[in-house]
C-alpha cells in the first residue's frame, strides 16, 4: 500500500525524521492560508499523487510570494499531471501540499528496502540526490553505499554515521545524519514498511538535514497491525478493477496485455502467465482466485476482467486440488451466463474430479474452447485473442 507524501512524512516526524514543516491542502484558498499560517519567504506548492517525478512533470513548484502560491495551487489542483511513473494518462491531482521552502545545499539519497538475498532491510544512500537514483545504479554504482541491517541490532549509529559521511554530509552534522538514518530505520521497521525512499534528502545552509521527500511502501500483508496506516489509504489513487477484487478477496493485478487469466494459485497466475508470454501473447491480469473460489468470487472475476476494453480472450487456468473442478466448471458456466461473455473461453482443468468438470462444461452448451494441459491451453488463447 502507499500513501501520499505529506502522510508519509507525518508518520516519519512521529519517529524524528526531521522534514520541512508544511499543511495538506484540498482548495485554492486553503493552499494561500496554510502558507499564510507557515509563514517566511519561500514556499513550495506540491501535488499529491501516488508517483515521483512530479517536479520534472510541472507538479513542484517554488513560491516566492503568497500570489504566486495562489497562482500555482490553482494551476495545480486538477491538472492532469504526467510523470514518467504515472504513465502517458497520467493523474489527476486532488489534493496539494504547501510546504516551507528549504534553503538547499545539496541534495542526497536515502533509501530503505528489503533485500531478499541477505533477507535483511539494506540502507542505501548516495551523494548524487534529486535524479534517477537507477541512472546512479546503472552508471555510478560506485556511487550508492549499502548496508544491510541487523533485525536485532538495529542501525548502529558507527554505520548510520559513516554513511552519512561517504555521501557527503559535512562534519558538522554528520551526528544529525547518523540519528536521520537511525531514525528511518525505526519508522520502516515499526511500521512494516517494504520500502522507504527520500529523495532528496538534503542539507541546507545552515547544516541541517532534512527529507524532502519521503516515498513510503507498507507490506499489505502487514497491514492489520496497522489501521492508522490503512485509514490513510486513497482509494482515487488506485486502480478501480483491484478495488473492485479486493472486496471480494482477489487477488487481481492489471496488466496491458489481452488476454484474461482465471488461475487459482499465485505460483500457477504466475506460470500461466509465462506460458502465454512464450506462445507469443500478453497477459491483461494476474487474478488469483484462491482456493475456495465459489460461484460467486469466479463470476466477480469474469465481471472484472471484462470491464477491461482491452480483453480479447480468457483462459481459466485450474489446478483442482481442495477446489474441485466440477465446482470451478459450475462456476465457469454460471458466470459466462450471467456476464453473457462476449470473448472466447479456454479452460483447462486438471485435478479431483477433472472429468466431471469437462463433462459439465460440454454439457453446457457455451463456445468453451478446452484443453488439456497449458501449453495447447495458452497455444490456442493466443490464437482465440488475435
Ligand atoms: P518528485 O520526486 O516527485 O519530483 P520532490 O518532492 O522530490 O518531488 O521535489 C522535486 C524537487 O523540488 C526536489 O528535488 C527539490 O529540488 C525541490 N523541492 C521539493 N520540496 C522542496 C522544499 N520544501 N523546498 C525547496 N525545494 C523543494
Ligand atoms: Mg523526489
Amino acid at each position: 500500500m502507499n500513501v501520499h507524501e505529506y502522510q508519509g512524512k507525518e508518520i516519519l516526524r512521529k519517529y524524528g525524521v526531521a522534514t520541512p514543516r508544511g499543511f495538506a491542502c484540498f482548495t485554492v484558498d486553503e493552499a494561500v492560508k496554510a502558507a499564510e499560517s507557515l509563514g517566511g519567504k519561500v514556499w513550495v506548492v506540491k501535488a499529491q499523487i501516488h508517483a515521483g517525478g512530479r517536479g520534472k512533470g510541472g507538479g513542484v513548484k517554488v513560491a516566492k510570494s503568497l500570489d504566486e502560491v495562489r497562482d500555482y495551487a490553482s494551476k495545480i489542483l486538477g491538472m492532469t499531471l504526467i510523470t514518467p511513473q504515472t504513465g502517458p494518462e497520467g493523474r489527476v491531482v486532488k489534493r496539494l501540499f504547501i510546504e516551507e521552502g528549504a534553503d538547499i545545499k545539496k541534495e542526497l539519497y536515502v533509501g530503505m528496502v528489503v533485500d531478499r538475498a541477505t533477507q535483511r532491510v539494506t540502507l542505501m544512500a548516495s551523494s548524487e540526490g534529486g535524479m534517477n537514483i537507477e541512472e546512479v545504479a546503472e552508471h555510478t554504482p560506485e556511487k550508492i553505499h549499502k548496508v544491510a541491517i541487523d533485525p536485532v541490532a538495529g542501525l548502529s549509529t558507527q554505520d548510520a554515521e559513516e554513511v552519512s559521511r561517504k555521501i557527503g554530509i559535512p562534519d558538522i552534522a554528520v551526528a544529525q545524519g547518523g540519528q536521520f538514518m537511525q531514525a528511518l530505520y525505526k519508522a520502516f521497521d515499526d511500521c512494516d514498511c517494504s520500502l522507504a525512499e527520500i529523495n532528496p534528502l538534503i542539507y541546507t545552509g545552515d547544516n541541517k538535514v532534512l527529507a524532502l521527500d519521503a516515498k513510503l511502501n507498507f507490506d499489505s500483508n502487514a497491514l492489520y497491525r496497522h489501521p492508522e496506516i490503512v485509514a490513510l489509504r486513497d482509494l482515487d489513487e488506485e486502480d478501480p478493477a483491484e478495488i473492485e477484487a479486493s472486496k471480494f478477496d482477489l487477488t487481481y493485478i492489471s496488466l496491458d496485455g489481452n488476454i484474461g487469466c482465471l488461475v487459482n494459485g499465485a505460483g500457477l497466475a504466475m506460470a500461466t502467465m509465462d506460458v502465454i508470454k512464450l506462445y507469443g501473447g500478453s497477459p491483461a491480469n494476474f487474478l488469483d482466485v484462491g482456493g475456495g473460489a465459489t460461484t460467486e468470487k469466479v463470476t466477480e472475476a469474469f465481471k472484472i476482467m471484462l470491464k477491461n476494453p482491452n480483453l480479447k480472450a480468457i483462459l481459466v487456468n485450474i489446478f483442482g486440488g481442495i477446489m474441485k473442478c466440477d465446482v470451478i466448471a459450475n462456476g465457469v458456466i454460471a458466470a459466462a451466463r450471467e456476464v453473457k461473455l462476449s470473448v472466447p473461453l479456454v479452460v483447462r482443468m486438471k485435478g479431483t474430479n477433472e472429468d466431471l468438470g469437462k463433462q459439465i462444461l460440454k454439457d453446457s452448451g457455451l463456445p468453451i474452447i478446452s484443453a488439456d494441459n497449458m501449453a495447447e491451453a495458452a497455444e490456442k488463447v493466443v490464437v482465440a485473442a488475435k
